[in-house]
């Protein structure tokens, strides 16, 4: 498949380059250039297929013919080997829950693929990639742990010191080999400033090939698309009229549902559920897209002022905002809504969430007054103890640490203290 980029200045590339560049040259998102819906029969099939086959013949077009069947096959089955469960709370209301990889945050899924096709297009040791990724939390240590080991690519993660949880900090230093955190003396904006001059830095980027591992690259995104059949898979015997809500930050994973959608998955609507940054939330009432600094949430993940996917969004969609507006519709809640939301998922359901996935369960709520035949599947992004101090403050219950967590919390931090754009160049050009 060959991609294009949304600003329409570069030229069209193959998805081996795509992937190994991120970004289009003319900084543009890379968009497939077509998308061939499956036959009607994958989906009415879908119960007899496990996620693997379901994963092959749904990404397949995207990534042939630069990754040959076998090797995808195989990459689909690493990257998918854990559980994707659906839990029933009503009738009207399930959720997904996408955090039972090794770093508990539904990012594992992109990340693994990712990581693993770099290593494919470095088989023959020619293509030598550094990734370079900014964290807030999650995707640091979904990105750390997708990347440990593989040949050929070396990441280097800059997270702001003392602003993410020690559950997040450990993901991310604790690993070693091929995996280099620095401490930014900073905010996470820093560190995402810092990342943007790097990529624009002519210098640098004559010595070593820079990639990031963020929702903009394709093979970060697309195999999000994969979450919304497992769904359905699960659902579609018992529930029609299928809806999902997705708690939205840069929205990647929600415009992976879309792809999903045009890939022919019978689908009718999506939620877009954001907090207080609620960019989108507002451009749908007013038509004007007005991208705004972010301001700090208890679902932190989705504090994002203008989210990089939307462009993707409004691609999908033809650029029509009547269409757009047909598919999606888009609420935001403040922290005590949250708050709330999570304690009543808790009494009412005894189903423990996250912030991010109550906030999406908010969503489900507010769809629903108006479309109460729809089933509404919130899509939980991570483990609840990720967030564990808001969510113990909340239901007043000590939890348990699952395994994964458990494995990382007694190993010795190892990380590089940086505080200006300088020290990260000298770093990157020292190693
Ligand atoms: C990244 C993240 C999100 C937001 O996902 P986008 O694809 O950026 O919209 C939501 N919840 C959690 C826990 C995350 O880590």
């Amino acid at each position: 498949m060959n991609y294009y980029s949304l600003n329409k200045q570069a030229p069209n590339t193959t998805f081996k380059n795509a992937v190994i560049k991120g970004l289009a040259p003319d900084k543009g998102l890379y968009f497939p250039e077509s998308i061939t819906p499956l036959n009607k029969d994958f989906f009415e099939n879908i119960d007899s297929l496990s996620h693997s086959e379901i994963a092959f013949e749904a990404i397949k077009q995207f990534v042939s013919p630069e990754i040959p069947d076998n090797i995808l096959k195989t990459i689909v089955e690493e990257t998918l080997s854990f559980e994707f469960p659906v839990v029933t709370l009503n009738k009207s209301i399930s959720t997904l829950e996408l955090f039972h990889g090794p770093t508990m945050a539904f990012k594992d899924v992109g990340a693994r693929f990712m990581a693993r096709c770099l290593g494919y297009f470095n088989k023959d040791n020619t293509n030598e990639v550094t990734v370079l990724v900014a964290t807030s939390g999650d995707t640091g240590g979904a990105v750390a742990n997708g990347f440990l080991g593989v040949k050929g690519v070396n990441v280097v993660i800059l997270y702001p010191s003392g602003k993410v949880s020690d559950i997040q900090e450990k993901q991310l230093t604790t690993l070693g080999q091929n995996i280099k955190a620095l401490e930014v003396h900073g905010t996470f904006d820093d560190c995402q400033a810092m990342v943007k001059t790097a990529f624009l830095d002519d210098e640098l980027t004559s010595k070593m090939q820079l990639t990031s591992a963020n929702s903009i690259n394709v093979a970060r995104w697309l195999p999000q698309l994969f979450y919304f059949m497992f769904a359905y898979k699960q659902l579609h015997n018992t529930h029609k009229n299928i809806v999902f809500s997705v708690p939205s930050g840069n929205f990647g994973n929600i415009c992976a549902g879309m792809m999903a959608q045009q890939l022919g998955l019978p689908i009718n609507h999506f939620v877009a559920s954001n907090n207080a940054n609620n960019v989108v939330t507002r451009y749908l009432i007013s038509r004007l897209y007005e991208p705004k600094s972010s301001v700090q949430t208890i679902s932190n993940a989705m504090d994002v002022g203008n989210p990089s996917n939307f462009i993707r969004i409004q691609e999908i969609y033809k650029n029509k905002f009547e269409t757009l507006k047909e598919h999606v519709s888009s609420y935001s809640f403040s922290d005590d809504e949250t708050r709330i939301a999570l304690k009543e998922l808790y009494t009412n359901y005894n189903y423990v969430a996250d912030p991010h996935g109550a906030v999406g369960y908010l969503g489900c709520k507010s769809y629903l007054k108006n479309h109460p035949d729809a089933h509404c599947v919130f899509l939980e992004t991570a483990h609840p103890t990720k967030f564990l101090d808001v969510v113990e403050d909340i239901i007043k219950e000590k939890q348990s640490l699952p395994e994964q967590i458990q494995l990382v919390i007694d190993k010795e931090k190892v990380s590089v203290k940086i505080s200006t754009y300088d020290d990260l160049k000298a770093f990157l050009l020292n190693k």
